[in-house]
């Protein structure tokens, strides 16, 4: 028996392909085979597949990334298993920001990214024990080294960045000097930084400065005092200057860092391009407000933002932000075959952000099925 997946009867959305339609999706060994108009998605061998699934009333899409995850439960007691936030919930790519640095990240390549059933990357933490010690990692600097950083980096093709939250209670006294270390490292090691905004010291613009094209700032749209937005919702000057310069803006909701005020503010100013993640961790996956990507995905859709645009921010625009453009969040014929099937179920719902803002919404996103690997994940 061939041991393709044939997946039937769905909309296919892929923004890379500027694809919204109906089509059978044929995966076959974790490739892509081919897109067939319904009906005619046969085996190449006119052999029956291994797996028929039936989407009708679904939507398929390349396979979910969450660029912003806490995953390293083992060492950093915030995190949470990688296949409960991934495969179970239509995730086919997590990047874990920042749980382990230099010191720990063997260990977690060995116990998270090799034990798991979803793609787990890293953006590294620029301090040695990330966040397996406690929360103020940036305090010391002796603990942030660009040597030891870089080596790892450059060995490690699961690292995919650097990591350095910058707010007041990380950095303590340290003003910009970690973000100035975390950049000479990413310019050594060739990847770029994700960068935590929250509450000052430092002074937002001056985080902005530093970046270059390809750095990540996340939290972008959190509702804490000095944020992306001045007080008549204007994106500040800094802002405009760092998307101009190419530094992409992440959601990274978590439990005190997206604001629907804030991101109304955004779309207002016709924002495009930001990524959608969820800073998930163990509690607020439990108790909200984060739940899970599919969620965070669904109150950008109550926001007004159209279906094409948030599948978008999941799949291509992350794809590019790890460099993988055209090769992961893609449907492309001969890419990895990661897909996520999901109903966008319409019924009232009410949303919270993490300000404790509600919102009503009219529809949720549910995750059906994970394709990964070859192998198909009903999702929980
Ligand atoms: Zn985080």
């Amino acid at each position: 028996m061939s041991s393709a997946i044939i997946i039937r009867n769905g909309t296919i959305i892929d923004p890379s392909l500027g694809l919204n339609g109906r089509y059978d999706l044929r995966i076959s060994g974790g490739i892509v085979e081919g897109l067939y108009r319904p009906g005619e998605g046969q085996t190449a061998d006119g052999a029956p597949a291994a797996r028929e699934l039936d989407a009708a009333g679904c939507i398929v899409t390349p396979g979910w990334i969450d660029l912003h995850a806490h995953v390293y439960p083992q060492r950093a007691v915030l995190g949470i298993e990688a296949d409960r936030v991934g495969v179970e919930q239509g995730v086919t790519t997590v990047a874990d920001a920042g749980s382990a640095g230099s010191a720990y990240y063997r260990e977690f390549a060995d116990e998270v990214a090799a034990a798991s059933r979803t793609e787990v990357l890293a953006w590294l933490n620029i301090a040695e024990q990330g966040l397996c010690e406690d929360r103020g990692e940036l305090a010391d600097l002796s603990r942030l080294s660009v040597e030891r950083t870089v080596e790892l980096a450059l060995a490690e093709p699961g690292i995919i960045g650097i990591k350095a939250r910058m707010s007041g209670s990380v950095i303590r006294h340290n003003g910009l000097r970690p973000l100035e270390i975390a950049k000479e490292a990413s310019r050594a090691a060739g990847v770029p930084v994700m960068v935590h905004i929250g509450n000052a010291p430092p002074r937002l613009g001056d985080v902005l400065d530093l970046l270059e094209a390809g750095d990540v700032v996340t939290h972008a749209f959190h509702g804490k005092a000095g944020g992306m937005f001045d007080d008549g919702g204007r994106l500040i000057s800094e802002g405009v200057a760092a998307l101009a310069r190419g530094v992409r803006f992440d959601l990274g909701h978590g439990s005190a860092s997206f604001s629907f005020r804030t991101m109304k503010a955004a779309l207002a100013e016709g924002l495009g391009g930001y990524t959608i993640s969820t800073d998930i961790y163990r509690q607020n996956y439990a108790d909200g407000p984060v739940y899970s990507l599919a969620v965070t995905m669904s109150k950008l859709l109550a926001l007004g933002v159209p279906l094409d645009s948030v599948v978008g921010a999941v799949t291509s625009l992350p794809a590019s932000v790890l460099g993988r453009a055209g090769r992961l969040g893609t449907l492309r014929t001969g890419t990895i075959g990661d897909v996520t099937i999901v109903r966008l179920a319409d019924k009232p719902v009410s949303f919270i952000d993490a300000e404790g803002e509600r919102m009503s919404g009219e529809s949720i996103l549910e995750p059906v099925w994970t394709v990964k690997g070859g192998e198909v994940y009903p999702c929980l």
